[in-house]
This record gives structure tokens, sequence and C-alpha cells, in this order.
């Protein structure tokens, strides 16, 4: 039976909410921190650790932001975001997990395939793993190049039927934007490599690193003063005045006016926030008790069918019965305007279509997420518009020495990502150390 209750990100009891250092919002810190997301929380833990006083204020009743680990709707752990840790080597995350005690483990990579009931051929396999790298060697070749077009220009032809799932895998899937709305240059400096699951969940651990920091949720900044010797941070719950920001807000919401700047962002900063928009990337939980479908523990499940209109499963998540439905793309973005009932329907004829009509029967419960429509976020994470794969290096730039726009968006290879946001969020308090008077 499908419950039809919507996941709503903000406010589900069972998400982190930070532990206050604050009572209240503080009328005056040396770095006031606007969003508790991955950048955000590394910004304030490096700010603590060089003994500057500092605030994050966080909109919404939770801290994580797209990363965040839901414990309340199954009843145990849930990524609703932000799942694998990407490219653990190249962020702090490992040496910070062994720390915690938190466990990181590699899935066994190799996904499947699966054409209607059947698996795949040999062929059919040779001719998926042909087209990545096929995609992946004209993608560097232009890189160096540095030609700047759309990333579709650069599929291998003559891919047949397995040609729409090399597209969706490298483009709607992984960078949530089909691949005619992505900058060449910008997926050919993108940095991947490794993908770690987290016990517990890539939410939760980053919630432990949040432990003890000046957060406080519910508080919306509004506007950015700049103009006078103090910078003044407008929120819903009254002004801050403080030396130095980090912003660390996705781009869609900074692009649409989220928050008003004065003097304004220069015009280069604007069009980058534009140019760096967000891919749509959306999560079908199902919860399949008993793993009738005999999926390995986080198996990877594509499908080879023509069009946009495709997912990938993950089974037994962490070994559970959790099985994830990732959908990304303008498919994605098409399928969260229908709304969650349309979501789980979607997954669940996917469902019937690999495993036959009796899987349909073995759901529990489904649930949808819709971070496109959430105000706060409009998406999942950013990928540069063909012709922007330059916009990070001007986003990453600091104003007058004491604004700074930092997050996932900001990061020139890791975007995309929580170790890209962390690292971003770590770099801009480093600044800001550096610019503080002592
Ligand atoms: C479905 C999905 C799957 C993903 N999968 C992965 C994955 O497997 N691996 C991976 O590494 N990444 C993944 N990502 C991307 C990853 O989650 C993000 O790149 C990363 O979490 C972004 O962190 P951030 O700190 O830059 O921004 P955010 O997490 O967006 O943090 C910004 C914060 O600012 C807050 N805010 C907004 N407006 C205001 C305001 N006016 N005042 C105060 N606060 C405000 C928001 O509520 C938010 O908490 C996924 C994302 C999604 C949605």
């Amino acid at each position: 039976m499908i419950d039809r209750r919507s996941v709503l990100l903000a406010g589900l009891a069972g998400l982190p909410v930070a532990r206050l250092a604050f009572a209240a919002v503080p009328r005056d810190v040396e770095v006031v921190i606007v969003g508790a997301g991955a950048a955000g929380i590394a910004a304030a833990r490096r700010l603590v650790a060089g003994g500057r006083s500092c605030v994050v204020i966080e909109a919404s009743g939770r801290i994580g932001g797209r990363c965040v680990t839901d414990s309340a709707i199954f009843g145990r752990p849930c990524d609703l975001g932000a799942h694998r840790l990407i490219a653990a080597a190249a962020t702090p995350f490992p040496a910070m997990a062994r720390d915690l005690g938190v466990r990181l483990h590699e899935p066994e990579e190799e996904e499947t395939l699966r054409v209607g009931r059947r698996r795949a051929e040999d062929a059919e396999i040779d001719a998926f793993s042909q087209g990545i790298e096929g995609f992946g060697q004209a993608i560097h070749e232009a890189g160096r190049r540095g030609v700047d077009v759309a990333a579709s220009e650069m599929l291998p032809r003559g891919l047949g039927r397995v040609g729409d799932l090399v597209a969706f895998a490298v483009g709607a899937l992984d960078c949530g934007k089909d691949l005619d709305r992505a900058s060449s240059l910008d997926l050919a400096r993108a940095r991947r490599g490794s993908h770690h699951v987290v016990a517990g969940g890539h939410g939760a651990l980053l919630a432990r690193l949040a432990e003890g920091l000046p957060i406080v949720t519910g508080v919306a900044a509004v506007r950015i003063d700049r103009s006078g010797r103090r910078i003044r941070v407008e929120t819903s719950a009254g002004t801050i005045e403080a030396a130095a920001a980090i912003v660390t807000v996705a781009t869609d919401v900074l692009a649409r006016g989220g928050i008003r700047f004065d003097p304004p962002l220069p015009g280069d900063q604007e069009d980058a926030l534009v140019g760096l928009s967000l891919g749509v990337r959306e999560r079908v939980i199902l919860e399949i008790p008993g793993n009738p479908l005999r999926l390995r523990d986080d198996e990877e499940v594509f499908f080879v069918r023509p069009g946009k209109r495709t997912l990938r499963l993950t089974g037994n998540v962490e070994g559970g019965d959790l099985v994830f439905a990732d959908v990304g793309g303008s498919f994605a973005d098409e399928l969260v305007r229908a709304g969650e009932r349309a979501m789980v329907d979607f997954a669940l004829s996917s469902l019937v279509e690999a495993f036959g009509g009796e899987a349909k029967k073995k759901v529990a419960r489904g649930r949808a997420t819709a971070w496109r429509r959430d105000p706060l976020f409009g998406g999942a994470s950013s990928c540069a518009e063909p012709g922007h794969g330059d916009d990070r290096t001007i986003l990453r730039r600091p104003l007058d020495g004491r604004l700074w726009l930092a997050g996932e968006a900001s990061h020139p290879t890791l975007w995309g990502t929580v170790g890209g946001a962390f690292l971003e969020g770590e770099r801009a308090a480093d600044e800001v150390l550096t610019a503080l008077p002592g």
C-alpha cells in the first residue's frame, strides 16, 4: 500500500536541528554565515577553530541543506538528498568520519542493465561502457582545447539503443541537466572518482560535524548591506552587524533575488548565478521488505529504454529495506511538477517493467522528494550552461574583501558535491581569517 502523505523537506520530525549556542540572534559578531548546509557548517568550524566569533543563520528549521538524513519517515536513516560521498580522497571527510567512528565503504561498482524483463546482454553492456568511455574522452579532448559548447555534442554517434542511457547517466543523473543544457568545459573539469556509502547516512555525518556550532535555525537573511563601515545582515529576526559575511545559499535562490544585496552584486557575478543554475535530481524512496527483487546491497540498476523517461534504482540501500529510484534532468522537472503520486507511480511502473506485476505488491510505502519546488533550494546542484564553463571562478571572487559567495557552485572541480561545498566553506573561512584584522 502506498501512503500518500507528501515529503516535506523542511520541518519534519527526526531531521537534525542544530543545538543552539545562542538563545537569540546576536546583534554583533565578526562573521555572519548564511545557510547551514555543508559549506556553512565547514566555514563555521574553521572560524570557531580560528578563535573568531561567528553565527550561522539558517532559514529552514533544520541543518544540512541538500545533505540531510531523515529518520522519521521510515523509522530508519534515509538520505533525502546527497547519498554517496564523492571523490572522498580529495575531501576531509575520510579523516573526519574516522575521528567520529563513522564507517565509509565502497559498494561493488558494477551496475546492472535491464532491458524490460531481461538482464542486458554482453554486447549491450559493452556498448554502454564504450559509450561512457567515448563521451569521457571527447569531453576531455574538448576541455583541453577550451571548447565550451553543449555537452550533447560530445556524445558518440551510433550507440544504438544504449545512446539514451549514456546521455541519462552522464547528464540528467550526474548533473541534473540534459546534456544540451550542460557546458562541455564544466564537465571536462569535473572531478568525481570513488563513490562511498556513509554508514548511517551522509546527512547524519554532516549533522555530527555541526554539533556545538553557533547555528540559529528558522532565521532567514533578507538583505545584505555592505555600503557602510560594517556589513549589516538584515534577517527575519533583526539585523546583525559584522566585519564579514559568507553566503552559502544555492545559486537559483540568489539568482531570483532571495537575498537583496546593497550595493547589488557586480554584473558578472549576477550572470554567473544564472549561468550556474541548478539541475534537477529527485528521489523516490520505496520500502520493499525482505528483498523480493533479489538485488545486491546498494546495487545500481539502469534501464535500456528509448527517451528521457528513465531512472536509476539503488537496491537495498545499506543492506536495508529501502530502494531509491532517482530521476534527473528535464524529465525529473516534469515529474516533480506532476506531484508525489505521479513520481511514485513512475517508479512502480519501472519495477513492474523489470521484475513483473508481483513486484509492485511487495512495496509497503513510497515517498518522493521535491527539491525543485522548495524555495530554499530550487533544484539539486549547479551545472554550468553551455558557454558558462568559467563562471565558477567569477562566483568565488570575494567582494570588497568582506563578502564571500561559497558553496558547491563555487568549487571549480567538485561542484555539485557535498565535498566540494565543504571545501569551499573552508576556503572562504580561511580567506576571512586572513582578511580580518588580528
Ligand atoms: C537528490 C540529490 C542527490 C544528491 N546526491 C549527491 C551525492 O550523492 N553526493 C554528493 O556529494 N552530492 C549530492 N548532491 C548535491 C549536494 O547535496 C549539494 O551539492 C550540497 O549539499 C550543497 O551544499 P551547500 O552548502 O553548497 O548548499 P545547501 O546545502 O543548499 O546549503 C545552503 C543552506 O542555505 C539555506 N538558505 C537558503 N536561503 C536562505 C536565507 N535567505 N537565509 C538563511 N538560510 C538560507 C538553505 O536552507 C540551506 O540549508 C545531491 C543533491 C540532491 C538534491
